[in-house]
């Protein structure tokens, strides 16, 4: 049994997410170590959720942490207007090279990776002296939770307050699946059907989850469907957005989901594993298609947008580092499908355990329950409350 020291809510924290008047205190986390966060009462708990998906190395990270150490004391900050540093330059150019995409624009979290790359879609139209406006997402998608980011994401309980606010998006089915789905094709075909139709307006960009969809319930699609999807989006010469802010870096068994489905996005979004899970940074990736269109003597045609503290050092060394320790240790994600699938078959074979699916370091299912499927389903906090 567990006996933290915090049985009652701090006075003064408003925590994301949490109705307190129906949710447990939260655990008071004093240290992390590898797989484990350590709280005051001295338990060990094994962070599965690798805190919200940012933690790629484990915590406490030496390496990582002595990255962080030597840049603070070179250089903890700069405004990057008029001035650049080694630790974004590098950074730049790995990750470049590793997307195939040309250009990087910094900002600090994942819904702001988002509303730079739909931002730069529409600029990009407006650039060349047409205004589209029309975007094309997902059912079930989520993009992050500034207004831009909701507008693109699920309409739901999350954002009913501010609906009337978030602008107008056209949404296909996203025909997610599972071990032994027969239905499969024709979910398929019945959302290229969607997306074709959708694609007859001129349409700016669409956006997606490559290959899983994560809040949205870790909603797994097959690799075939985001071919189809490339080869679809490219010919009706609009833009396509990756949202790799939680599939990226190694999660779904490659370096980006993106590459499992050979899709070429015109803008990919990084966020989340990002620095390792170490700082809070955004990074929105462009191709040199759409940088180019920025090029002008024109002052309309800048992309006029930026943050406090955008590309900071800090930020930059952890994503250098972690970049470091992903390229030396590149089967701790290629192979972990294969570590997961044995234990994965036990578990399918449970009378209660439904819609087995796996990526990468993702394995998922769901259980059979009387309730409706979803957050707000009671048996995840009996679950939670078991320990
Ligand atoms: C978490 C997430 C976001 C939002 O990122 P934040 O850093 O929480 O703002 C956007 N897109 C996807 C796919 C995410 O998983």
């Amino acid at each position: 049994m567990k006996n933290s020291l915090a049985t009652e809510w701090h006075p003064n924290l408003w925590p994301p997410f949490t109705q307190i008047t129906s949710s447990k205190p939260p655990e008071r986390a004093l240290k992390g170590n590898g797989a484990l966060l350590i709280t005051d009462d001295g338990t060990s708990i094994i962070d599965a959720i690798s805190s919200w998906w940012v933690t790629l190395h484990g915590h406490g990270n030496k390496y990582i942490a002595e990255a962080i150490y030597h840049q603070a004391q070179e250089l903890e900050q700069v405004i990057f207007a008029d001035f650049t540093h080694p630790q974004a330059e590098l950074l730049a150019k790995r990750l470049s090279k590793a997307t195939g995409l040309e250009r990087l624009f910094f900002s600090d979290n994942g819904s702001t990776a988002v509303e730079v790359a739909i931002k730069l879609a529409l600029q990009w139209w407006h650039n060349q002296g047409e205004e589209r406006q029309h975007i094309i997402a997902f059912e079930g998608a989520y993009h992050g939770d500034t207004f831009g980011a909701m507008s693109v994401g699920e309409r739901n309980l999350f954002n009913e307050p501010f609906e009337k606010l978030l602008f107008p998006v056209s949404r296909v089915l996203w025909p997610s699946t599972w071990w032994n789905d027969p239905e499969i094709d024709a979910r398929e075909e019945k959302a290229i059907r969607q997306l074709e139709t959708l694609l007859k307006v001129p349409t700016a960009a669409v956006i997606l989850e490559p290959l899983v969809q994560g809040a949205g319930g870790m909603a797994i699609v097959r690799t075939e469907f985001l071919e189809k999807i490339e080869k679809i989006v490219h010919q009706s010469k609009t833009l396509l957005i990756a949202d790799e802010v939680m599939v990226g870096f190694g999660r779904t068994g490659a370096l980006f989901a993106s590459q499992r489905g050979k899709l070429s996005p015109d803008l990919m979004c990084l966020s989340k594993g990002l620095t390792g899970g170490f700082l809070p940074m955004g990074i929105t990736m462009a191709s040199k298609k759409i940088f180019d269109v920025f090029l002008d003597s024109n002052p309309r045609k800048t992309f006029w947008h930026g943050h406090s503290f955008t590309a900071n050092p800090l930020g930059c060394a952890a994503a250098n580092a972690s970049l470091d320790l992903l390229e030396d240790n590149s089967n701790s994600y290629l192979n972990f499908e294969s570590r997961h699938s044995p234990h994965l078959k036990q578990l399918a074979l449970h009378p209660k355990v439904k819609k087995v699916r796996l990526a990468g370091t993702i394995a998922a299912f769901e259980l059979n329950t009387n309730e409706e499927a979803g957050y707000l389903n009671i048996t995840g906090k009996a679950i939670k409350n078991m320990h």
